[in-house]
């Protein structure tokens, strides 16, 4: 196990903050000679730490992993007594998923049935000043689509200058809980003029009210949920007040939850994203191989590091493949 800091390209705002490093935690798992590699990300809007996501993988988790890799379900089952840690549970099923991927020689999208298709993966462009939003949007030409953190000062000044500098890209927004109620219905004709397509966690998550109350609003965006909907359990209360939900694998604890999530969106009618945090190919590769499963896809984490790590992912057109390489697909650099 070992802790790395990720150094980003360059400074990350959102509604929250801003940073210039992402500290991950990257795991092994070895079993009758095959390694499996996963990597977690303290999920830090749940409370988790780094320190917490290590005595996780360094000494609760191992004896209930117990000696058969492939019982997925059953090994989940006795994980379920160790309480929140998503982000250190999704780096032991990335291991999981990647031994059980090399032990048979099958990347981990084949193995889960899947094709190792994408949509466009978003780039995001953080919170910036106006002329330094026009620069990271000139400089991120090579992606389809923008997801554009939004909930600070100059939001529509900023949506106005990406909009004229990528007169043709899919724009999206994401507030991070950074928005009121009023401020989102000032804003919503704005985004319909400008073409953007939804909007993410515009308010806190427990305030649901402002969720139903931006319902009524006619004409308005889809809205989708991220803070707000973390697993399985989290989906249907989501479908109530949203419209969508952005499913990431630190939130749910891994591929398993992360499907079941996507298919249970499906039977409500929810529109389905899939997200990441910051992280390397390594953590984002998870969630590469169920990518054909999204509408939308915001796979962009490793994207935003000054350095790469790991390799295996590909960037096609705009889109974030998966290896073809047994497991996971991605390897030391
Ligand atoms: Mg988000």
């Amino acid at each position: 196990m070992a802790i790395k800091e990720l150094a980003l390209a360059e400074a990350f705002g959102i509604a929250r903050g801003s940073r210039t490093n992402q500290v991950v935690v990257q795991v092994e798992l070895e079993h009758e000679g095959v390694i499996g590699c996963g990597e977690a990300s303290a999920v830090y809007y749940r409370g988790e730490t780094v320190d917490a996501v290590v005595e996780f993988l360094g000494t609760t988790a191992p004896p209930l992993v117990g000696d058969d890799p492939f019982a997925l379900e059953d090994i989940e089952e006795r994980l379920e007594d160790v309480d929140g840690l998503s982000g250190g549970k999704a780096a032991l099923d990335a291991a999981l998923h990647d031994w059980i991927g090399k032990r048979l020689g099958v990347p981990l999208w084949r193995l889960l049935g899947l094709s190792p298709r994408a949509p466009h993966t978003s780039f995001t462009i953080g919170i910036d000043t106006i002329e330094g939003t026009r620069d990271r949007v000139r400089r991120a030409r090579e992606f389809r689509a923008l997801k554009v953190k939004v909930g600070g000062a100059e939001d529509l000044e900023r949506l106005d200058a990406v909009r004229e500098e990528a007169p043709d890209a899919t724009i999206r927004v994401d507030a991070n809980e950074g928005w009121t109620l009023d401020a989102a219905r000032d804003l919503m004709p704005e985004l319909i003029r400008l073409g953007v397509e939804f909007v993410e966690q515009p308010f806190p998550a427990a305030d649901t009210d402002s969720f139903n109350a931006l319902k009524d609003l006619h004409p308005r965006l889809p809205v989708i949920v991220d803070e707000g909907c973390q697993n399985l359990a989290d989906v249907r209360p989501a479908a109530a007040y949203a419209d969508g939900i952005n499913v990431k694998l630190a939130k749910s604890g891994g591929v398993r939850e992360a499907v079941r999530m996507i298919h249970a969106a499906r039977a409500l009618g929810l529109h389905v994203m899939l997200g990441c945090m910051v992280e390397s190919q390594l953590g984002v590769a998870p969630a590469a191989a169920i990518a054909s499963l999204a509408d939308w896809v915001d796979l962009d984490g490793h994207l935003l590091l000054a350095d790469q790590p790991f390799t295996g992912l590909r960037f096609e057109d705009g889109r974030v493949l998966p290896s073809a390489e047994p497991g996971l697909g991605v390897a030391p650099a």
